[in-house]
């Protein structure tokens, strides 16, 4: 097999790809180096799967608006399918406990590693003076997820340790204390059930170092084996160029695999900000 094409020069690291890398290598050299787009749909119904996508879009959306300061009478009307309404009524009936805090939304903060930058793009990141700093992330799954599940995530590793990294630009110039951070998923269907991961110096080391190490090591890599796992293989695009498989995953099948199976939920069922 030919090798790989090497890493491009300025390639930008981010959470779906370290997650992408750490699911299955190959996929990994297939989405990013050989730069394949999407052969093959990753779950069926790929219309309902599509329209999830849109909705999902459009929801992160109106939170963006509400938050930066648009009424949410004027908001509302635009939440006119029944998902978005659930999740908008869930949303405008939540108290976040933002009040007095600065918020940041749709917010982009890198750091480099190496000769590549790591980057992330939050939903929300509020600053309360000289107290917490929450970074929120707005999630549209059908079903909530294991806790477990999401603090295994790359997300949740990337976006905190990255929020220390490359925070300083939101504290006067100061580093944030890494126990000062915490990371909420707020379900948009589960409005009661956010889960929160706070943060200290210690796991701020040990995420940085893993990060930077696991970059350096696919920067140097030449070779990207397929998964052992064949379940990652039903909701990835790519299985026609692996020989695994043709047919998509259902996306009743993805549903019921959400509370326990380790797939990239990103990938099939919300486009990311
Ligand atoms: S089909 Fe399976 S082996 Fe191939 S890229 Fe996707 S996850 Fe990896």
């Amino acid at each position: 097999m030919d090798e790989p094409p090497a890493l491009p020069l300025g390639f930008t690291f981010s959470q779906s790809s370290l997650q992408d890398y750490t699911d299955c290598p190959r996929r990994f050299q297939l989405r990013y180096l050989d730069q394949l787009k999407w052969p093959a749909v990753e779950t069926e119904p790929a219309l309902e799967n599509e329209r999830s996508r849109q909705e999902g879009q459009l929801f992160h959306r109106l939170l963006q608006q509400h938050r930066i300061g648009l009424p949410a009478e004027k908001l509302a009307p635009l939440a006119s399918t029944p998902d978005l309404h659930r999740w908008w009524e869930n949303y405008i009936g939540y108290d976040f406990k933002l009040s007095g805090f600065a918020q940041h939304t749709e917010l982009t903060l890198s750091a480099p590693v190496g000769t590549h930058r790591l980057l992330a793009k939050y939903d929300l990141v509020a600053i309360g003076p000289g107290e917490k700093v929450l970074i929120f992330d707005w999630k549209t799954y059908h079903r909530r997820p294991r806790d477990e599940w999401m603090a295994a995530r790359m997300q949740t590793r990337v976006y905190r340790a990255l929020l220390v990294q490359a925070g300083a630009v939101l504290n006067s110039g100061q580093l944030f204390d890494p126990k000062r951070i915490e990371m909420i998923y707020w379900y948009a269907d589960f409005p009661n059930e956010p889960v929160h991961f706070p943060y200290n110096a210690t796991l701020s080391r040990h995420d940085w170092e893993a990060l930077t190490g696991l970059i350096n090591e696919i920067t140097n890599h030449r070779h990207f084996p397929m998964t052992a796992d064949e379940k990652k293989c039903a909701f990835c695009p790519y299985r026609s160029y692996c020989n695994r498989g043709i047919k998509a995953g259902e996306g009743e099948e993805l549903e019921a695999e959400l509370a326990g199976l380790d797939i990239n939920f990103e990938q099939v069922a919300e486009i990311e900000f």
